[in-house]
């Protein structure tokens, strides 16, 4: 086996799993669609047993095959880990890993900005565990400090967060968990670990919705979990008690956008900054929330940690009525109204940010925008857009 660790990244995501599991000559990795794992021998079976809590050790279809291995390997390379849990979906990989790290009795710091089912989860499943939850304003720094009890166990991130951008202090926040003993957790789907890689950061478990960039293509769902050497043996187990599982072909359509990652976020990068200059300099927008502009309140944390930024941003309506707003979206030529995103295509949806926000209310009296920019020609965006704000201006009562 050669040794791929002297090659770059973006190389060895594109071969180094072919030399890692034998594949007769074809680019790519087999899918074995199997429950059944056969075993030649007695010795065989027991040995396998033994080591049935080891990655890479499968006595059942549940534990994975190869293309499983294969892009568990790939994510853990660019996630600089020590290996990775795939799941079935970016929540099973949220609730998972802080379903691993968290007993009865414990106490999560959780920001306020976090993924809205992520907050659901610990709203509605955590607290029915006897599990306390606080939910902390995002751009804290180590006064994060203040809120940790004797029970903390568990600081929860996401950066930037959901709808609103917030890039958080990472190293900062690391450091006062570390001298708390307390496990860091960070939901890093907005960036790719092309862009950010929290473990380099000292954050213990670094968590994807796959279905975004990793994907690219929007027809599959999965989620990953890449911990640090400490941590990842408490979290397979637990997703393995758990009866974790993702399909063959899922995972295969996952590692195959993997391939094209950087290059398709090279021109989600360029689009999303083009369209947010665009945006801001529209008369019906009242501001641009994007981390990777200087106007961005957390503009430096962002060129301090990043390499990079995603096409997944916000903005700001001045306020207009439903109707008005209506006439905007409904009519949209190219831009999707939908959630998820990190697919090849444009989406735009409205945010409803009052129910989302316990630390600190959302005072914003405009309308929040979510918008995310595929691989559509930029020009032929700019004029869908403006013609929905003509549509929208027309429609003004
Ligand atoms: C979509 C999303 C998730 C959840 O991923 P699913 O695959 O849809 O379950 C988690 N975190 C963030 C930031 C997301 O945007």
């Amino acid at each position: 086996m050669s040794d791929y660790s002297k090659f770059k990244l973006t190389t060895r995501t594109l071969h180094e799993d072919a030399t890692i599991y034998p594949t007769k000559g074809a680019v790519n990795p087999p899918v074995f669609h199997a429950s059944t794992i056969l075993f030649d021998t007695l010795e065989q079976i027991e040995d396998r047993q033994k080591a049935a809590s080891l990655p890479g050790h499968s006595t059942y279809g549940i534990h994975g095959t190869t293309v499983h291995y294969a892009l568990a390997q790939a994510i853990t390379n660019l996630e600089n880990g020590h290996d990775t849990i795939i799941t079935a979906s970016g929540l099973m990989a949220i609730t998972l890993a802080i379903g691993a790290v968290l007993d009865s009795g414990d106490h999560l710091l959780i920001a306020d900005s976090v993924y809205g089912p992520t907050r659901a989860f610990c709203d509605n499943v955590l607290r029915r565990q006897n599990i306390e939850v606080t939910y902390f304003p995002p751009r804290m720094g180590d006064e994060i400090e203040t809120l940790i009890k004797p029970n903390t166990r568990a600081i929860y991130l996401e950066s930037p967060g959901s709808y609103t951008f917030e890039i958080q202090d990472v190293p900062t926040i690391v450091q006062v968990a570390q001298a708390h003993k307390i496990t860091t957790l960070l939901d890093n789907t907005w960036a790719t670990p092309l862009f950010y890689q929290p473990l380099n950061q000292g954050v213990d478990i670094s968590i994807h919705a796959a279905t975004k960039y990793f994907s690219g293509h929007s027809d599959v769902m999965g989620g990953s979990i890449t911990a640090n050497e400490k941590l990842y043996p408490k979290i397979h187990y637990y997703a393995q008690l758990m009866g974790n599982h993702i399909g063959p072909d899922d995972c295969y359509l996952l590692l195959r956008g993997l391939r094209s990652l950087e290059t398709r976020l090279k021109h989600h990068q360029r689009s999303g900054l083009e369209m947010a200059q665009w945006l801001s300099e529209q008369a019906e927008v009242k501001y641009v929330i994007h981390p990777a502009r200087e106007d961005h309140p957390d503009y430096q944390l962002w060129k301090r940690d990043f390499k990079g930024a995603s096409s997944l941003f916000g903005f700001v309506l001045h306020p207009v009525d439903k109707p008005a707003l209506a006439a905007l979206l409904d009519h949209m030529s190219l831009f999707g109204m939908g959630y998820s995103w990190g697919g090849y295509e444009s989406l735009l949806v409205p945010g409803f940010m009052s129910s989302i926000r316990t630390a600190e209310p959302w005072q914003e009296q405009g309308i929040i925008m979510r918008i995310h920019i595929g691989l559509e020609d930029i020009e032929d965006l700019k004029h869908d857009l403006r013609a929905g704000f003509d549509r929208m201006n027309n429609a003004k009562a």
